[in-house]
């Protein structure tokens, strides 16, 4: 998630889900009705998006400030408010005594002649429990997780890492706009690994073993109506259509031509945009031409997704 900054952008990092159906939907829900200026100084502040919804606070430590936790032990995965794990079938939060944990573990063989593990275990969960009682923490002194200094907006266009980083969502307060970017391959599979990405000429980074750019796939307003997810993620990872079945082939050549082609891979699908049917190497596929059109409608960047 960015701020639009001079020609690029700077922003935070999301670790999973933040393809359009989960991120950007969450995100186009967030900024609608809010002052996007206050958004856009508040994020910068963070490292992380989780960090800024969390609003800095560590739900394992309490600490402020500090940066996105990591190396999250098990133990206090699912230890955070409000419910602190109790309601999971699995998390040792559900154990009403130390002698209903003890005998839940001893029921296992894995467990059998490993009592004092299953003691250490228990000392764990009700130390946790302490925690939580006197400070509101699971882990207000940092043993089952970690955090290193922080460094508020540390992606920015200028070191993107678009083989890593798949979506980018630039905010634009003064356009009161969201550009979405999608990352792009340029094809490329072969090659010496580079230690860092290579800027090339054509915009594309270069890992050594493969090349990626970021291409806006779409521009949507925070104001508007509420765009259409799903597409917008689709038209960016759809398979090119690899053959045109309509017009030429009848629907019985089709099936049987998609029957001989099975050795390759290929599936019998219908454009995402017309409708008609193709070939391609997964679904979801979509006409070279359907792509670039849609892309345009949505005011993407429809020359960065060409070829
Ligand atoms: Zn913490
Ligand atoms: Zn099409």
């Amino acid at each position: 998630v960015a701020v639009k900054r001079g020609d690029g952008w700077a922003g935070v990092y999301n670790h999973c889900d933040s393809y359009p159906t989960w991120l950007g939907r969450e995100l186009w829900k967030h900024l609608r009705g809010t002052d996007l200026k206050l958004f856009a100084e508040e994020l910068l502040r963070y490292d992380d998006w989780r960090n800024y919804l969390a609003g800095g606070v560590c739900p394992y430590c309490g600490g402020r400030g500090l940066s996105q936790p990591h190396s999250i032990r098990g133990e206090i995965d699912e230890r955070i408010p409000p419910d602190y794990g109790r309601n999971s079938q699995y998390s040792n939060a559900r154990f009403k005594s130390k002698k209903e944990m003890r005998e839940y573990y001893r029921s296992f063989p894995r467990w059998f002649g490993r009592e004092d593990e299953i003691e250490s275990m228990i000392e764990e969960e009700w130390r946790m429990r302490q925690n939580i009682r006197k400070t509101g923490y699971a882990d207000p002194e940092c043993k089952y997780h970690k955090h290193d200094p922080l460094v508020p907006a540390r992606i920015t266009s200028e070191d993107p890492d678009p083989l890593f980083i798949e979506w980018v969502y630039v905010v634009d307060p003064e356009q009161r706009t969201i550009d979405i970017l999608a990352h792009r391959s340029d094809g490329k599979t072969d090659g010496p690994m580079k230690g860092c990405p290579v800027l090339r000429d054509d915009g594309y980074w270069d890992y050594g073993h493969c090349a990626y750019r970021h291409a806006r796939v779409a521009k949507v307003s925070t104001d508007g109506e509420e765009p259409d997810w799903r597409l917008i993620e689709d038209i960016a990872s759809a398979d090119t259509a690899r053959a045109n079945l309509h017009g030429k082939t009848t629907e019985r050549d089709a099936g049987a031509l998609a029957e001989a082609l099975k050795g390759n891979q290929f599936v019998l699908t219908n454009c995402i945009v017309c409708g008609k049917e193709v070939l391609a190497e997964y679904e979801p596929a979509v006409h070279e031409r359907c792509r670039l059109e849609t892309i345009r409608k949505l005011g993407g960047d429809a020359d960065a997704w060409k070829g």
